[in-house]
């Protein structure tokens, strides 16, 4: 199983929905799970909303009890990729346990590393097929036709915390909360950085190689 880290707009997503195609394993993002529970009115969606909209993280304890749900099906036993998950370091030590109750090992933690001025044209640019989550970009991945998805025919949409306030507000949160664990996977030996800001054919080669070598 792997980690994907980096900041908001760094690519984890896209990333993700490739790999797992060619994968064939799972792709876990806690944003998408959050999404789909506000847009459903859910309780977990009803107590997420707020924080998801302004920015700001959702509390650990429920992160961490949405990921352990997660990763007890059955699709989760040839491995998967995480996205958005870890984000501080108590929910990096709650996943250590996680997985050492359910004895999958940790292979990599993949680091996406991108300018903050890339990240921001990344974000404010980007648009969400409302129906399959299938991510594009106005002007780096543009769909066919303008506001329609390639895969679904679904509608596109802009994200509510992708205005330039929210935009900034993750990345100070970014910093603060999630950039310490770069560290944390570097002293186990896990760490693998990873320039993102080349075409994703090239970063995707790039990871497959890196996982390559852990599977081996
Ligand atoms: P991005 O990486 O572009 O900021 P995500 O889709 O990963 O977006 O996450 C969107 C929002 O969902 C976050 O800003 C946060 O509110 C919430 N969220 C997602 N994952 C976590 C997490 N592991 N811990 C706390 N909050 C999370
Ligand atoms: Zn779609």
């Amino acid at each position: 199983m792997v980690i994907l880290l980096g900041a908001p707009g760094a690519g984890k997503g896209t990333h993700a929905k490739r790999l797992s195609a060619i994968l064939g394993i799972p792709h876990i993002s806690t944003g998408d799970i959050f999404r789909e529970e506000i847009e459903k009115n859910s309780d977990l969606g009803l107590q997420v909303k707020s924080h998801v909209e302004k920015g700001e993280l959702v509390p650990d304890d429920l992160v961490n009890e949405v990921i352990r749900k997660r990763l007890t099906r059955e699709d989760c036993k040839g491995g998967f990729i995480l996205d958005g998950y870890p984000r501080t370091i108590h929910q990096a030590e709650a996943l250590e346990k996680i997985l050492e109750e359910f004895s999958l090992p940790l292979k990599k933690v993949i680091n996406l590393e991108v300018s903050e001025e890339e990240i921001i044209r990344r974000l404010s640019g980007r648009r969400i097929c409302r129906n399959c989550g299938a991510i594009f970009h106005i002007t780096n991945m543009p769909p066919k036709q303008e506001g329609i998805c390639d895969y679904c025919g679904g509608e596109l949409y802009q994200r509510d915390d992708d205005t330039p306030e929210a935009i900034r507000h993750r990345l100070v949160v970014y910093h603060k909360q999630t950039e310490p664990l770069l560290r944390f996977y570097e002293n186990k030996g896990l760490l693998v950085n990873l320039n993102c800001e080349v075409s994703l054919e090239q970063s995707v080669e790039k990871m497959l190689n890196i996982l390559k070598d852990v599977q081996d």
